[in-house]
């Protein structure tokens, strides 16, 4: 017996047969990233069913010498969860760990497994009468291993914060196999290091996550869906600042959005288009927790088409219209795949930038690049912008002017005291911006990190750092 023979053998008795695949058809999905984009090979998939199983896999992994990548929804934007082209890697799938432990309404937390689909999430914590926030377009096949493991943020960030504000506890498993338990869900703790941190968005390369507590919150109540036309793309900060000032905290969420990203939707999916005629090149579509004092969000509207800060706003008028405009909202990056060949960036300036960036930046690019349409769609309020655009295949196909737009968008960023990854995370594709981009004591303390937690270097090799 070879040792891969022998390997896979043993994998197999820890895991059972049907939970180990080979077969190179079946691993396509799972070699493949979302966008068609990138493409690796596999030693096979493992799809461990507990902690035990995990672990136990893990240690397997560590003594054959055999690297790791583990696996969600693969919905990720970067290649993270993707094996490089070797066909040595094992992917360690975390889609059978998808059992809910427990929901406590009056703790206001839930403890789930890693591979729990962040839509069943929400709905099973709805029907405890509780709330869980974290929300992006691809909810219904992400996991809430990789949403940790990514620190996903989504389009309720602007109230509630990122993946890593939702979670209370952490359940682990290392390097060497050994399991950190973790799953407390206490509010405060300050016995020592909060150990849990290093892991959410570590992007797999530091330790398996098999379950996480989450904190869960009140319902919102009611809540109003509007759709805001403005003048000019700048505008969307002082809208925002304004509402803040006369609304409070009730925001939960606050989305800019460009013409073209919306007449994208409408070209290519077929039940996410325009739900009424809109004139004007700039949107905001917005989700306000106005309870029973819908009339000072009126009244604001009002205030604000009459002094020019925004052109025109439509309120949904039921639950059917508040979902067909965030229907298309949600459609955009499917709609831009159809569209042809993209380059796409995940990029925060301070909220109070945002203005600047988006002009600087428009005025550099169609200098540069005149052909490239770009495609802005994003978080707004949490300063972060989805800044893709759609080129022609022979610009996509030019590594040198791609890297050279790519640059003119990261040292704009850069300058304006941003970061060149939101929420997307660094991946495979934006390795090397980490090493331009951060200081160099960052990186070095990283690099230890990384070897202290593991010195093999088998967790996810060459992805982050
Ligand atoms: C249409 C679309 C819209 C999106 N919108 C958003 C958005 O608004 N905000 C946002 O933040 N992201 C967004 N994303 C990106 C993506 O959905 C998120 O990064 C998501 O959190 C990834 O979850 P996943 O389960 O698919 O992880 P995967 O893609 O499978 O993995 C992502 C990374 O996490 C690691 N990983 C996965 N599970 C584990 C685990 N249990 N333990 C350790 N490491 C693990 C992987 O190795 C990889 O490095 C979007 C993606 C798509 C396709």
């Amino acid at each position: 017996m070879s040792k891969t023979e022998q390997f896979l053998a043993d994998l197999v008795g820890i895991i059972g047969p049907g939970a180990c695949v080979t077969d190179e058809q079946a691993l396509e999905p799972h070699v493949t990233e979302w966008r068609n984009v990138l493409h690796g090979r596999a030693l096979a998939m493992a799809s461990p069913g507990n902690t035990g199983q995990v672990a136990d896999v893990v240690r397997l992994c560590s003594h054959a010498g055999v690297a790791i990548v583990p696996q969600g929804g693969n919905t990720g934007l970067c290649g993270g969860a993707i094996p490089d082209e070797s066909g040595q890697q094992l992917i360690l799938s975390l889609a059978r760990m998808n059992r809910i432990r427990s929901i406590d309404a009056e703790d206001f937390s839930m403890v789930a497994e890693a591979g729990c689909v962040l839509a069943t999430l929400q709905e099973q914590a709805r029907a405890v009468d509780r709330y869980f926030p974290l929300s992006l377009s691809a909810e219904g096949s992400c996991q809430i291993g990789g949403n940790l493991s990514t620190n996903a943020g989504g389009i309720n960030v602007i109230r509630y914060g990122t993946a890593r504000q939702q979670v209370l506890g952490l359940e682990v498993v290392l390097a060497d196999g050994s399991i950190l338990d973790g799953l407390r869900s206490l509010h405060k703790d300050t016995a020592g290091y909060d150990l849990k941190q290093l892991f959410i968005g570590s992007e797999g390369t530091l330790g398996i996550i098999t379950a996480a507590t989450l904190r869960l919150y009140p319902l919102p109540g009611d809540t109003t869906t509007l759709l805001v036309t403005l003048p000019d793309s700048g505008n969307a900060v002082t809208l925002l600042a304004g509402m803040r000032a006369r609304l409070g905290d009730r925001i939960e969420s606050f989305e800019l959005v460009s013409r073209f990203a919306l007449e994208l939707v409408e070209r290519h999916i077929g039940d996410a288009g325009l739900p009424c005629a809109l004139s004007g090149d700039w949107f905001v579509l917005a989700e306000v927790a106005v309870g029973e004092d819908s009339e000072a969000l009126g009244q604001f509207l009002e205030e604000a088409i009459e002094s020019g800060q925004l052109s025109d706003a439509v309120v949904a008028k039921n639950i059917a219209e508040a979902e067909a405009l965030w229907r298309m909202r949600h459609a955009i990056s499917e709609a831009q795949k159809y569209e042809g060949p993209s380059i796409k960036h995940d990029i925060s300036v301070p909220v109070s930038r945002m203005q600047e960036f988006l002009h600087r930046c428009a005025r550099s690019l169609h200098e540069q690049e005149p052909s490239a349409k770009p495609v802005i769609f994003g978080h707004v309020g949490d300063g972060n912008l989805h800044y893709n655009l759609t080129v022609p295949a022979e610009l996509a196909g030019d590594a040198k002017r791609v890297r050279r737009v790519t640059s003119t968008i990261y040292d704009l960023v850069a300058e304006l005291g941003g970061s060149f990854s939101a929420e997307h995370g660094v991946g495979m594709t934006k390795k090397a911006y980490l090493r331009q981009y951060r200081g160099a004591t960052d990186l070095d303390l990283m690099r230890r990190l990384k070897r202290t937690l593991d010195p093999q270097g088998l967790l996810n090799p060459g992805k982050v750092i």
